[in-house]
């Protein structure tokens, strides 16, 4: 979708520093981090939101959270923790519709959220 921001930084066509990236996801450093490591996780595949995620989509989703877990090892914060979060819908504040998991860590992270 080429209006879609997270899809033309799939493309290459708007700047990103990478972190990592396989065949089906792509992750970069989130423009306005929320702790000392925050990257974003996506599908190279356009999906809006996890509500959007088929049957046949298990396999991607697993993928996606196995590369949280790459990118926290590498980024040094697998031992002292970290969280996975996915916004979904207009009250918890999911202001890019192409689906992302946050990867947040590198400070103690308050429960409950905000
Ligand atoms: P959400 O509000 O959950 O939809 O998360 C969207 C995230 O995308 C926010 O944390 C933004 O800071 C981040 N973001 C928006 N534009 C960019 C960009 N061009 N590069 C990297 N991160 C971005
Ligand atoms: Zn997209």
């Amino acid at each position: 979708m080429n209006d879609c921001l997270f899809c033309r930084i799939v493309a290459g066509s708007i700047p990103a520093k990478l972190v990592y990236e396989d065949d089906q996801a792509v992750a970069f450093e989130d423009i306005n981090p929320q702790a000392p490591v925050h990257v974003l996780v996506i599908p190279r595949r356009h999906i809006p939101s996890v509500a959007e995620f088929g049957s046949a989509d298990a396999g991607l989703l697993g993928q996606l959270v196995q590369a949280c877990v790459k990118i926290a090892r590498n980024k040094g914060i697998a031992e002292s923790g970290y969280r996975i979060v996915t916004n979904t819908g207009p009250q918890a504040g999911q202001s890019v519709l192409h689906v992302h998991l946050h990867v947040l860590g590198g400070r103690h992270l308050a429960w409950p959220p905000g």
